[in-house]
């Protein structure tokens, strides 16, 4: 090395940051945006029994068209949202529209299944959720047992956090509570007995490895003990293959989500097969 060559990879490290800053604030911009512009939908994604005869209940994921790049994932700028105060605009658009969807649905008869909403672990940290759930219930007039909430163990276990104040009054307006990716947090089981829960949901890493390896499968039944002992459903995330579902079904899961079955879908195309269903 000599000096010129370090002061030359410094130089295109810190161009290299300024990029990603760019790219972020860039992104954050648009986000605004899309906010003002209702770019935003939901899509919702069927969670059947086991056995895959009953349709248990529905996850509503947002979809963002975005005029320039098309369809952008959650993945992508949920993330972003997250470390910026739009999480928390974005989270309260998408509990409003679930509302209101299920709003919509039970006003034309249409036999409605529970609905799961994701909340970013900023949205627990503002204290104010369970009264915004309060005031979309009282707008909407929906039935609140059809409304679940999907936390994380990270969000639940932040110091500071009087997290099981908060989920008890959560329950105490008749919703559902769901910890998502399930075993992929820092967990203290010791909370699981605390807290006022109702499904817990695997993982996909998981089912993923489910067939291949033992530890995933060890795993995998750990947590269908632990909630079949607590009294709590569990449903195991990203099932892809039959042979992946037999093998939760023996080990005594409740209930699956996954491409194996359906995939996140427009509300419309959700409609016709709730329809079906009826005949
Ligand atoms: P998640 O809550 O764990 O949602 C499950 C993700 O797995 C969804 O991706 C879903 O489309 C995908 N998935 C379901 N079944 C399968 C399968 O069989 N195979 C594969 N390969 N994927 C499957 P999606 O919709 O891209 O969402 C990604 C993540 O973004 C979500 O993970 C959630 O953490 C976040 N997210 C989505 N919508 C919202 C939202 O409205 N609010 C918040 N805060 N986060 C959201
Ligand atoms: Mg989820
Ligand atoms: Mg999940
Ligand atoms: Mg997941």
């Amino acid at each position: 090395f000599n000096a010129k060559e370090q002061r030359g990879s410094l130089r295109f490290f810190s161009d290299d940051l300024t990029a990603a800053v760019h790219h972020r604030l860039q992104l954050e911009q648009r986000l605004r945006r899309a906010l003002e512009q209702d770019e935003f939908c939901l899509y919702y994604q069927p969670q059947w029994s086991i056995d895959g005869s009953r349709m248990t209940g529905v996850e509503a994921l947002i979809r963002w068209q975005d005029p320039e790049q098309g369809l952008v994932s959650p993945a992508e700028f949920i993330p972003v949202a997250e470390q910026s105060a739009l999480i928390s605009q974005i989270g309260s658009w998408v509990l409003r529209n679930a509302c209101e969807q299920i709003a919509a649905w039970q006003a034309r008869g249409i036999r409605v299944p529970r609905v799961a909403v994701n909340v970013s672990p900023q949205q627990l940290y503002l204290h104010h959720l369970p009264q915004e759930v309060a005031n979309n219930l009282q707008q909407t007039r929906i039935t609140p047992a059809l409304l679940e909430l999907e936390l994380t163990e990270g969000a639940l276990m932040s110091p500071g956090l009087e997290a099981v104040d908060m989920l008890n009054a959560l329950r105490a307006l008749g919703v559902s509570l769901a910890i998502d990716d399930f075993g992929t947090g820092y967990s203290s089981l010791a909370y699981l007995k605390r807290f006022p829960l109702n499904l817990l949901k695997i993982d996909k890493s998981f089912t993923d490895d489910l067939l291949a390896s033992d530890e995933a499968l060890a795993i995998v039944e750990t947590i269908i003990m632990l909630g079949h002992k607590l009294g709590l459903s569990v449903l195991a995330e990203g099932v892809e293959v039959e042979a992946q579902r037999m093998e939760l079904e023996r080990l005594g899961c409740h209930q699956f989500q996954g491409y194996l079955k359906s995939k996140p879908l427009p509300a419309a195309e959700l409609e016709a097969l709730l329809l079906g269903d009826q005949c």
